[in-house]
């Protein structure tokens, strides 16, 4: 991929070969450091269901309010045949933000999927995006926790580290970090690294205040060593 190889921002001194022999060891010290016995959910709707309640949301919320509504409607077709009023009711009683757009996006996308894809979620994100609520990190986290594919969802932790780390541009925005990622590291590895950089960003890669001082990543890290700052990611 020559246009993002030779973007410039963020080269750091080092060849696109080096680049991705630091990525490898980032993304395998990440696995080492962040198990996860079980990555598939298993369950392509009830992960799908899952992402239109979690966004902008707290995962707690989310665990609560996902249960809650499988208790009441357990099937596609249960979901499919809910009063969108009803749904959104569900999501306002229990604290979940956006529940109008959210309440409505579930039940219309159980009504399409049902209707267009006979009741089977699609498997591309070419056709996830077309559902209502559903943009490319969603259909990434369907694709990577429901089938079990190869897939990077790029949210706000792993756009942050992957800047901090100099794994994509500062500027770049979650599309391209996702591309970056995708050409830097080996693809049977990419199921992996959301959930890792979710987790090092819960943990110890905070948005504010980074413990760089006790991550196993600083010396990989060109935050760590001051090439980048916060100011310069944020800008994007
Ligand atoms: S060294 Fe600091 S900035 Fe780099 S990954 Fe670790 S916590 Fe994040």
């Amino acid at each position: 991929m020559e246009k993002v190889k030779s973007s410039g921002s963020f080269t750091f001194n080092e060849s696109w070969e080096e680049k991705k022999e630091r990525a490898l060891k980032i993304v395998k010290k990440l696995i080492e450091m962040y198990q996860r016995d079980r990555i598939l959910h298993g369950d392509p709707f009830f992960t799908l269901i899952r992402c239109i309640i979690s966004q902008r949301n707290r995962d707690e919320v989310t665990d609560r309010v996902s249960e809650l509504l499988f208790n009441r409607y357990p099937t596609i077709h249960a979901l499919a045949n809910a009063k969108i009023e009803d749904v959104q009711k569900l999501l306002r009683e229990n604290g979940v933000g956006l529940w109008k757009n959210k309440g409505k996006w579930i039940v219309e996308c159980s009504r399409l999927i049902l209707k267009k894809y006979g009741g089977k979620v699609p498997d591309s994100v070419e056709e996830l995006v077309k559902l209502p609520g559903i943009g490319r990190k969603c259909a990434n986290i369907v694709l990577a926790y429901g089938f079990g594919k190869q897939a990077i969802p790029v949210d706000t932790h792993v756009n942050r580290i992957s800047k901090r780390l100099g794994l994509a541009p500062p500027k770049a925005p979650p599309e391209k970090v996702e591309e970056y990622l995708k050409e830097l590291i080996p693809k049977e590895l990419w199921i992996y690294v959301n959930h890792a950089m979710v987790d090092h960003g819960k943990t110890i890669c905070r948005p504010i205040s980074p413990k760089c001082n006790e991550c196993p990543l600083k010396t990989l890290c060109p935050y760590a060593k001051g090439f980048i700052s916060d100011e310069e990611i944020r800008k994007t």
